[in-house]
């Protein structure tokens, strides 16, 4: 079998502006997350915002199995052209892996149909993220909880769709919750939205947080299904 093929697509704002973000981040975090799933045997590229066509060419979406998105500042800033693309592969199969504030990216708020708003605080908080479905092949070989020292606070009402499964939810020393791993299917297609990964914190550093977007791509990666035929069939199949 081949291996699969991962797009991480990221805004790639935050570190040319802000030195804090930069030292965390020096190679942008696509490159972070580049570097840190390079190990598990993906054929991975990276695209990014200011690229013509944000880096996602039909050419370059008809040969992803799983794109990973990142974006904060600049969601407006993505072409509605590009948004139908994605949504159109993501419904033929293609995996969607949104990360952290991809949370309001025009692509995840497509898809869910909500508003996607959340509560949030940046407080150097303790998060645990808590493993709610361990037999879920998300959650394979992860301990009970992560825990992360300092990070961005996201709490509930968190304006989603009610997963279809829910693997992860988040506890914050502050007293608020969040669903902070939920998974989706659109058509054909499997989303998985993560939580943890503030541009200020080097949480796209760590080894267990790529061992998560791991199992994540792989639980999205496209099975081998032909073509779904729709529409009118005139004769009847025997
Ligand atoms: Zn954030």
């Amino acid at each position: 079998m081949s291996n699969l093929r991962v797009t991480i697509w990221h805004e790639y704002r935050h570190e040319k502006h802000d030195e804090r973000v930069a030292s965390v981040y020096p190679e942008g975090i696509h490159g972070a997350l580049a570097k840190g799933l390079a190990p598990c045997g993906f054929d991975i590229r990276t695209a990014t915002l200011d690229e013509p066509e944000h880096g996602l060419t039909q050419e370059v979406l008809d040969n992803t199995d799983v794109l990973t998105w990142w974006g904060h500042m600049a969601h407006h800033e993505v072409s509605d052209e590009i948004v139908d693309r994605v949504q159109d592969r993501v419904l033929n199969g293609m995996g969607l892996i949104v990360l952290h504030s991809g949370h309001l990216s025009k692509i995840f708020r497509r898809l869910m149909g909500t508003g996607c708003m959340l509560k949030w605080r940046e407080a150097d908080e303790k998060e645990r993220i808590w493993v709610v479905d361990p037999s879920h092949p998300i959650c394979d070989g992860l301990p009970e909880y992560i825990e992360l020292e300092a990070a961005e606070m996201y709490g509930e009402h968190f304006d989603i769709p009610p997963p279809d499964t829910l693997v992860f939810i988040s506890w914050f020393e502050g007293g608020e919750v969040f669903r902070s791993g939920c998974c989706y299917q659109r058509g054909q297609g499997k989303i998985f939205y993560f939580r943890p990964g503030h541009e200020t914190y080097p949480i796209f550093h760590m080894p267990i947080i790529h061992q998560v977007i791991a199992n994540g791509i792989n639980w999205a990666a496209p099975v081998s299904n032909p073509p779904m035929v729709r529409g009118n069939i005139p004769e009847f199949m025997s």
